[in-house]
């Protein structure tokens, strides 16, 4: 038998291959985002017509998974909701919501990558799409490119797991907390850079935000917290696509921790801040401090004015809290706020910071918010007397402060999503962008 002749050039893909690989693009450019990399185009009459990636964290909104987001640009495009004689291709098996969308759409055919033993609705879990009194006509297809689609969901976990590569050496008078006592933070940043940090690292979460979203926002967390306290308030804050930067400082959290407590003074930190702002380029933004940070937060605004618009304070008295043991005990039980510190050595910022929070501004801090002072300012006060005289205190040594407004669970741990929802109607419509 003659041997099979070899073709001059390598075969066209198939268009389901073809259509397969510009949805596994867009699942690329998803991770690169820090979001679970998931990819879908829309196809009618061999055009493209949208394509979509996932997008969840990045926008605040459960819904914004790969085919919902091709779905609604491919409509937008086509300018009808029906998107008859349509194929969608998505990197992985839809779930429920994204093929119940489909099936409104009437999209004629979906094919997709890899299956999903988890949430799949095309077969796995359940199976939307042949059922038949839900269903008439969506034709489905599977494993199209299977293997690419579910190695790309498998890198980008195995990497997400692994720690930040880029560390920095740990300084001899410094501890570093190791990164498997704490849940894995898709936007986690890290820098030694700044002349303030004389090589100690700084952790912190950056959402990236889009432009001409509303003001970037900077939330400083109060001792014994960190990061963690604005897990509720984070997903409010970026609503709409708003930058949001969530330092811990450097004792707290992910951040190295010197083991001396005299390392740590008001200044430093307020200086280690002042470069902090100046590497993002932070201009405009709304600094949003909880409880005792509002110490920091009035020296750091005062030395970099320019950097900011805007000044929440929830709750800004220092909190009351032992530095001993059990702090998740006494942050509503969140075992998170145990987790910086597993052991003596590494809580040298809390037994410092409760002079830090507790100190009266500067001469010169006080001058600058009772006469230089621009920005909008709102306190929060947490309910009862003393929140409340407290609150009133400072909000009286701020220029054109209002007075305090009255929230419930201002100084709680972590900070209530409510906190955050009044802080975006406060300064979103006065956005600079
Ligand atoms: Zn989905």
């Amino acid at each position: 038998m003659p041997a099979p002749a070899i073709p001059a050039s390598e075969p066209p893909l198939p268009d389901d291959s073809r259509y397969m690989a510009l949805a596994l693009a867009e699942a690329r450019a998803a991770a690169a985002a820090g979001e679970v990399p998931v990819g879908a185009v829309v196809v009618r009459d061999g055009r493209v017509i949208a394509t979509g990636r996932n997008a969840p964290i990045a926008t605040a909104d459960p819904t914004a998974h790969a085919e919902i987001v091709a779905l609604r640009a491919a409509a937008a495009a086509l300018g009808n909701y029906r998107l008859d004689g349509c194929t969608l291709y998505v990197t992985l098996e839809p779930c429920a919501m994204c093929s119940g969308a489909m099936l409104h759409a009437r999209v004629a055919r979906v094919v997709y990558g890899a299956a999903d033993p988890r949430t799949g609705a095309a077969g796995s879990v359940v199976d939307l799409f042949g059922e038949p009194r839900l269903n008439h006509h969506t034709r489905v297809e599977g494993g199209v490119e299977a293997a690419a689609c579910s190695a790309l969901l498998s890198d980008f976990f195995r990497a997400r797991r692994a720690a930040p590569s880029a560390a920095a050496p740990l300084r001899e008078d410094a501890l570093r907390t190791p990164a498997g006592r704490f849940a894995p933070d898709a936007h986690l940043q890290t820098l030694a850079a700044l002349p303030a940090l004389a090589g100690l690292q700084l952790a912190w979460s950056d959402l990236p935000g889009r432009r001409a979203a509303g003001p970037a926002w900077l939330c400083l967390h109060a001792a014994p917290g960190w990061g963690h306290d604005f897990s509720a308030a984070l997903p409010v804050l970026a609503q709409g696509g708003a930058r949001v930067v969530v330092p811990d400082l450097p004792g707290f959290g992910r951040s190295d921790k010197p083991k001396r407590e005299s390392a740590h003074s008001l200044a430093w930190h307020a200086e280690v801040l002042a470069q902090f702002v100046d590497h993002l380029g932070l201009r405009a933004a709304v600094l949003l401090a909880h409880r005792g940070a509002a110490a920091i937060a009035l020296a750091l605004v005062a030395q970099r004015p320019d950097a900011f618009a805007g000044l929440l304070l929830a709750d800004p008295r220092p909190a009351r809290w032992r530095s001993g043991s059990a702090l998740g005990a006494q942050c509503g039980g969140d075992p998170a706020y145990d987790a910086p510190f597993p052991d003596n050595g590494h809580r040298a910022a809390l037994r410092a910071f409760a002079a830090i929070e507790a100190a009266p501004p500067a001469p010169h801090v006080q001058a600058f918010w009772r006469d230089a002072w621009r920005g909008r300012s709102l306190v929060l006060a947490a309910p009862g007397r003393a929140a409340d005289a407290a609150a009133q205190a400072v909000a009286a040594g701020i220029r054109g402060c209002p007075p305090p407004e009255p929230l419930d669970g201002a100084g709680a741990h972590p900070l209530p999503a409510r906190a955050a929802e009044r802080a975006v109607e406060y300064f979103a419509p006065f956005s600079p962008s």
